[in-house]
């Protein structure tokens, strides 16, 4: 049983993070801003993915003016990523969702009441972004690029935004390696109540992204500690939004779906199991019941995982069992279980369904 920290509740456009708000996934478009055909493009393939909220990065005056012409074809939240320049975001107040910047970055305390100000005219949160490789000087020389160096840097620039009465605030503290970036999310948690985007930073290729992301998110998670997240992985923009849900699934925050048990096979198997569990996996993605689905290789293991699934498959020598929550319900021969399995796994959607 998960325990969620109790945090503010903010909105990025109709999205609501933190309070008792579902964890948001959320990824960053990697064309050139200004770029607006193709950016609308990447907004679009995440948007068919399942995002709920995208990040963009607003480096000129370029993409800052791209931004009006982007907000008017997508209907996802959008945030736009500010560094140094608050004339940009400035700009990207008028038609984005959320500003992400860093105050302590802007310098100016005239320049940062602007941006505040523009924020508040339009009730638009900041992500105060903390990375761990552009720690401000003063921090990084106390305390290094450390995990207290991020928790002090958050508590700064939260400082700058409290002192001018603005507390509609998200924060991310992220390292590229999972055990500094755990250590700073659970350093900070207990010092405020605002919403955390979690997430690893330049967390490499969709492997090691998948092992870092799941390590640090998944821990950080079932501590309660998350309301929002993103998977960073090099050039895959639609796996951040899936390996970021199946984080979430596999932590067990999201119910809906099927989950399926599935045997890692050994010299007892009775049947092409991977070619079995990539068929189940495959008709039954249109699920939003939440089920538990078991298909294993043999019956050593099989009778008592299916125990708790809804439906279950015990492969055997030439024939099989179906099991419906724990109970044999048909004995078959190979060829004829899985059509039979996945009828069940139908109907037992639907009485689900029905029963919600
Ligand atoms: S269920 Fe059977 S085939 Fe699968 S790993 Fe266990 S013993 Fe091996």
């Amino acid at each position: 049983m998960i325990t969620r920290y109790e945090t503010k509740k903010i909105y990025v456009g109709n999205v609501a993070i933190g309070g008792d708000a579902p964890i948001s996934v959320q990824s960053m478009t990697f064309s050139k801003t200004d770029n607006i055909e193709e950016t609308v493009e990447q907004i679009r393939m995440l948007h068919f993915a399942g995002a709920d909220i995208v990040r963009l990065a607003v480096p000129d005056m370029e993409a800052a003016l791209a931004l009006k012409e982007i907000k008017k074809q997508t209907t996802l939240p959008l945030v736009a990523d500010i560094h140094f320049n608050y004339k940009l975001a400035l700009e990207a107040a008028k038609w984005v969702d959320c500003i992400r910047f860093n105050p302590g970055n802007i310098g100016e305390q005239n320049r940062i009441k602007e941006i505040i100000k523009a924020c508040k005219e339009r009730n638009l949160p900041v992500r105060i972004g903390v990375n761990c490789g552009s720690l401000e000087s003063k921090f990084e020389d106390k305390y290094g690029q450390t995990a207290k160096g991020m928790v002090e840097s958050a508590m700064y620039n939260i400082k700058f935004l409290e002192d001018l009465d603005f507390t509609d605030i998200k924060i991310s503290l992220k390292a590229s390696d999972v055990q500094r970036t755990v250590e700073a999310y659970r350093m900070l948690r207990p010092l405020n109540n605002y919403p955390f985007h979690l997430g690893v930073t330049e967390a490499g290729t969709l492997f090691h992204s998948t092992i870092k992301s799941s390590i640090a998110l998944g821990s950080l998670i079932l501590d309660g500690i998350g309301d929002t997240l993103r998977v960073s992985i090099t050039g895959e923009l639609e796996k951040e939004i899936e390996v970021g849900k199946a984080i979430l699934k596999d932590a067990g925050v999201v119910k809906n779906g099927v989950n399926i048990i599935s045997c890692p096979t050994c010299g007892r198997i009775e049947a092409d199991l991977v070619t079995a569990v990539a068929e189940v996996e495959k008709a039954t993605a249109h699920i939003k019941t939440p089920l538990n689905l078991s298909v294993m290789g043999c019956v050593v293991n099989a009778i008592g995982e299916a125990k708790s699934a809804d439906v279950a498959i015990a492969y055997g020598n030439g024939s099989g069992l179906i099991i419906k929550k724990g109970e044999v319900i048909e004995k078959l021969s190979t060829d004829k279980l899985l059509a039979r399995f996945l009828e069940e796994v139908e109907k037992e959607a639907l009485a689900q369904e029905n029963l919600l």
